[in-house]
């Protein structure tokens, strides 16, 4: 039968990485150029239908500055599924995602759902992470990895949708 799954999500990365606008992306269906700082963190709820279930993504977009950092365990702590972006043009950004994929691995939820999105793809000309380099990170850091981008909406919903595929059936 269908089921109905309720999941929290959290989107942890670097301010400016592009979280707020991966989500408004999703939710949405829209791009601003200058999207605002987000200020602790906005929630989102959006659905999604896969196979065989119905997932209501319930949507923690959190701030990514340094002095909201004690904050964060509140978004992440039950959340079934986190998404860490990084920015592919800002190589800070990607250290910056790999601390968040090691606080979480520490303290989040040992069955939790992780996504690594390199945001701004559409900004080829700049790019400073090498695809290859973060896909090896994800896979041995047992992610799953996607270049996305929020302006052009490549890989946007594909992410969320791959989420709602691997999880928990309860
Ligand atoms: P956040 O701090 O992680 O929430 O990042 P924002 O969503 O606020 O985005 C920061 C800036 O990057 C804004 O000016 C966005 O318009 C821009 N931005 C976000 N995603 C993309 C993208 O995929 N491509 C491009 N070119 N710009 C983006
Ligand atoms: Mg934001």
């Amino acid at each position: 039968g269908n089921k109905n799954i309720n999941a929290k999500l959290v989107l942890l990365g670097d301010v400016g990485a592009g979280k707020s606008s991966l989500v408004l992306r999703f939710v949405k269906g829209q791009f601003v150029e200058f999207q605002e700082s987000t200020i602790g963190a906005a929630f989102f709820s959006q659905t999604l239908a896969v196979n065989d279930a119905t997932v209501k993504f319930e949507i923690w977009d959190t701030a990514g500055q340094e002095r909201y950092h004690s904050l964060a365990p509140m978004y992440y702590r039950g959340a079934a599924a986190a998404i860490i972006v990084y920015d592919i043009t800002n190589q800070a950004s990607f250290e910056r995602a790999k601390k968040w994929v090691q606080e979480l691995q520490a303290q989040g939820n040992p069955g939790m759902v992780m996504a690594l999105a390199g945001n701004k793809v559409d900004l080829l000309d700049a790019r400073k992470v090498a695809a290859e380099e973060a896909q090896t990170y994800a896979q041995e850091n047992g992610l799953f990895f996607k270049e996305t981008s929020a302006k052009t909406a490549s890989n946007v919903n594909e992410i969320f949708y791959e989420i709602a595929k691997r999880l928990p059936r309860v």
